[in-house]
């Protein structure tokens, strides 16, 4: 059983869970609804309640480390700074409830889910993302003027369209078949299981398809649930670079 609850169900906010190992960098679970930061896509935040109610605040989740520093499968919860006391007391087996800061995390899968409707809005390669609870932004490689008023208006209509997320996978084969499915030159596809973790958005049955891309973030289930994300800023990172940043209308 995978112990990543959160690439299978993004909408769940809690989990019951063993500790498996303590370390300097944080507490590691047997399986866990917390997102590591990667992809673009920031780590949660939330808390981990203990049988008798203490609570441990998380601050952030990271993947773990090797020894030579490459990240490894573990997910490692970073306590907030002064629990040191509560942590000392944890070891592995004790059983928690790990539960994310729902709010934080839904407002990132609506931003999340956005950029992809922009990598169908400007077709051009992204040589960089960041995803954090309170904004998007996408750097495209590209040299042509971008206007904020016509995204913005193009990601609306897409989003009221309400069409479905897919979440589903491809073979390492199949994409080095269809490299074109790659559209980000910065964040590595999901790679390293055999299988890739792709988003598919609209192409049900008859329906046009809208984006399709290996990703291993979190998202909505369905455009509709994007509601007002807007455009903010549009900037000239570089010649080639043009900023997208995309955030919640006022
Ligand atoms: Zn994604």
């Amino acid at each position: 059983m995978t112990h990543d609850l959160f690439r299978q169900d993004a909408y769940l906010r809690e989990c019951s869970a063993h500790i498996t190992a303590v370390t300097d960098a944080g507490i590691v679970l047997d399986r866990t609804v917390f997102y590591p930061l990667g992809g673009g896509q920031a780590g949660d935040s939330g808390v981990l309640v203990l049988e008798g109610g203490t609570a441990i605040t998380v601050a952030d989740t990271r993947k773990g480390k090797d020894a030579d520093g490459n990240p490894t499968s573990a997910i490692v919860h970073v306590p907030a700074p002064g629990q040191e006391d509560r942590v000392a007391q944890l070891t592995a087996g004790t059983a928690v409830t790990a539960r994310i800061d729902w709010e934080r995390r839904h407002r990132m899968m609506r931003l999340h889910t956005t950029s992809h409707l922009l990598c169908h809005v400007v077709p051009q390669l992204v040589n960089g993302c960041s995803i954090t609870p309170d904004y998007a932004r996408l750097d495209f490689a590209m040299t042509d003027p971008l206007d904020k008023e016509q995204l913005t208006a193009a990601i609306a209509t897409l989003a009221a369209a309400a069409h479905p997320l897919t979440v589903a996978s491809i073979s390492d084969e199949e994409l080095d078949a269809n490299p074109a499915l790659v559209k980000s030159m910065s964040v590595q596809p999901p790679r390293g299981t055999g299988r890739i973790r792709t988003i598919r958005i609209g192409g049900e049955g008859d329906a046009p398809l809208v984006d399709l891309q290996p990703c291993g973030g979190t998202h909505v289930a369905n455009t509709s649930e994007i509601g007002d994300i807007v455009v903010t800023k549009i900037e000239k990172k570089s010649a080639t670079t043009r900023r997208v940043v995309l955030g919640f209308a006022l």
